[in-house]
């Protein structure tokens, strides 16, 4: 997808700031961090939305999760607790429609989120 700024860091026309990368994977640090270590784990592959997510894809997805958890631990959190979110469209609050992954530690989480 040209036009898509997820698509742009895979074909590395943007330069993230990368913790990891794979075949199928890539994490970076968000732009505007939510907490002192605020990740984005999002598949190579162009899907738009987490309702765009099919049985082929189960394996991807859980490869984010476990790309997530890794970093959580390399970043040295993982047993204190972190978030992980997916938003999906409007009301989830999506801007970027490239699924991805959001990885936010190294503080305490409060429920309900907003
Ligand atoms: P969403 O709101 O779609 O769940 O999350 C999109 C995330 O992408 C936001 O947390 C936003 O800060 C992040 N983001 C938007 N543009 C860029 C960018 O150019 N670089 C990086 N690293 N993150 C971005
Ligand atoms: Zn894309």
């Amino acid at each position: 997808m040209s036009d898509c700024l997820f698509c742009k860091m895979v074909s590395g026309e943007i330069t993230p700031d990368t913790l990891y990368e794979d075949d199928d994977v890539l994490a970076f640090r968000d732009i505007n961090p939510q907490a002192p270590t605020h990740v984005l784990v999002i598949p190579k592959q162009h899907i738009a939305t987490l309702n765009d997510v099919d049985e082929i894809h189960a394996p991807l997805v859980g490869k984010m999760v476990r790309t997530a958890a890794a970093i959580a631990r390399q970043e040295g959190f993982a047993d204190a607790g972190y978030r992980t979110v997916m938003n999906c469209n409007a009301d989830g609050g999506q801007t970027v429609f490239h699924i991805h992954l959001h990885l936010l530690g190294g503080r305490p989480m409060h429920w309900p989120p907003g």
